[in-house]
């Protein structure tokens, strides 16, 4: 059995608790500080009360489980799991699991947050939340990625629920993870609960559109940064980083409005193609290739810093974390980032790319979509109804426009960048959210 542990923040912090936690967690210096600071320049406009500005700088629930799992080998080896939930003062708390090597209490707590913001920012009925397990999914087998889901959805047999915490797919996994986790919850629950993870299979009640959501909703908030900047699309060009699910969908949406895919990566290789790349070829490429770029024909090999750098008007980062540093930010030759990743700007960069006048649409609207349709997903299970994928997009569409209008107002409003002014949008309605629910 896992062990399982559970504390309550802001007495407690697991990364000064345990020693190994500790290890991993100087990895990841800063990812819940740089949550923190962009909530103070937040704050700083908006002017919350305390009250509230405790409340929504301390995650809710850490919950952190050892996994003992049998190798293919005969061998135990025990992984580290963790789910963080931030807030349930809009709802039950939403966010996905990420499988990676670096993951760490740290990290989870700025992923479960950013959920929060998102959420609220989505203008749909949930907390945030955020699941890891310490692993690197390519190397293990599909029976022991099975044996690793499923000790980890035992784990947090108690934790998740159709009306209480709600997983998702993020970096390292997707539908059969999800697959496996409704499973395994079914089974200990003893009922059918297909609303407790959304991401699933069609035939095990997911959605029509969700694999494509979040590069839809890239898609979107582009489009709308772009009218509200002036930039024209016809002529546009820009550069991808990452290629896994919200970056292939992402240039494929944009590839087909016009905006010309110059350059794409992912952890395996970088490609330039001055002409546009052949986003169908590149993905087909993938696909055949074990889900990696690298031998990809279509243009010449860069790295990821020249993709950063790269001559194109828009950029979007949608691998990982980190990756636009204050030298990335200066040197940039984009003037629309799009952040189809969570957290790829350094808050350091944030001042350099606002003073050069990059707009930069932040993660917590820009990658939206995913939740958004995961929100659908969600409701189709409880109605036992299903919607056409027409119904689904039009949905998703007009939600994201309606977000990026509200983000837009608000950044206007309290002359700022779209990331503050996104934090301001959900702030606003979480203190709200936090007022009214009280205290005792
Ligand atoms: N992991 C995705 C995200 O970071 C989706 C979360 C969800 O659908 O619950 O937004």
């Amino acid at each position: 059995m896992a062990n399982k542990k559970e504390v309550g923040t802001p007495a407690s912090d697991f990364s000064k608790d345990a020693p190994e936690l500790k290890q991993a967690a100087n990895l990841h210096q800063g990812m819940f500080d740089a949550v923190l600071s962009r909530l103070d320049m937040a704050f700083s406009k908006l002017n919350p009360s305390f009250n509230f500005q405790q409340v929504i700088k301390s995650p809710q629930k850490q919950v952190v489980v050892s996994l003992p799992v049998m190798m293919d080998d005969g061998k135990l080896q025990v992984f580290q799991g963790y789910r963080v939930i931030h807030s349930t003062a809009l709802g039950p708390s939403k966010g996905g699991i990420r499988y990676a090597m670096d993951v760490d209490i740290d990290e989870v707590k700025a992923l479960a947050a950013w959920m929060t913001f998102k959420c609220a920012i989505a203008n749909i009925p949930y907390g945030g939340a955020k699941g890891g397990i310490t692993c690197d999914p390519r190397k293990l087998s599909v029976g022991e990625l099975e044996r690793l889901t499923r000790a980890y959805t035992t784990a947090m047999a108690d934790v998740f629920g159709v009306d209480k915490d709600i997983p998702a797919p993020d970096m390292g996994t997707g539908k059969r993870e999800m697959a496996w986790i409704v499973d395994t919850y079914s089974k200990i629950h003893r009922v059918d609960a297909p609303g407790v993870v959304t991401g699933k299979p069609l035939t095990l009640g997911g959605s029509k559109g969700r694999e494509a959501a979040t590069g839809r909703g890239v898609m979107i908030s582009c489009l709308e940064a772009m009218k509200k900047t002036g930039m024209d699309r016809k002529n546009a060009t820009c550069a991808i980083q990452g290629f896994g699910n919200v970056g292939s969908n992402a240039a494929k949406l944009l590839n087909s409005k016009g905006i010309k895919v110059l350059a794409i990566s992912d952890h395996t290789a970088g490609i330039f193609n001055p002409k546009g790349i052949d986003i169908d070829a590149a993905i087909n490429y993938a696909k055949e290739n074990g889900g990696m770029l690298k031998g990809f024909p279509g243009g010449e090999n860069i790295t990821n810093e020249e993709l950063l750098l790269a001559d194109v008007d828009v950029m979007v980062p949608a691998a990982v974390q980190n990756v636009i540093t204050e030298h990335i930010a200066k040197n940039m030759k984009a003037k629309l980032v799009i952040e189809g990743a969570n957290g790829p700007t350094l808050s350091e960069a944030d001042a350099i790319l606002f003073e050069r006048g990059i707009t930069v649409v932040p993660d917590i609207l820009a990658n939206g979509g995913g939740v958004t349709v995961s929100y659908f997903e969600w409701v189709q299970n409880k109605y036992g109804h299903y919607w056409t994928e027409d119904e689904v997009n039009t949905k998703h569409d007009a939600s994201m426009s309606a977000a990026f209008e509200n983000v837009w107002f608000n950044a206007k409003q309290y002359k700022t960048n779209l990331r503050t002014g996104a934090y301001i949008t959900a702030l606003k309605k979480l203190e709200k959210a936090v007022a009214y629910r009280g205290n005792y």
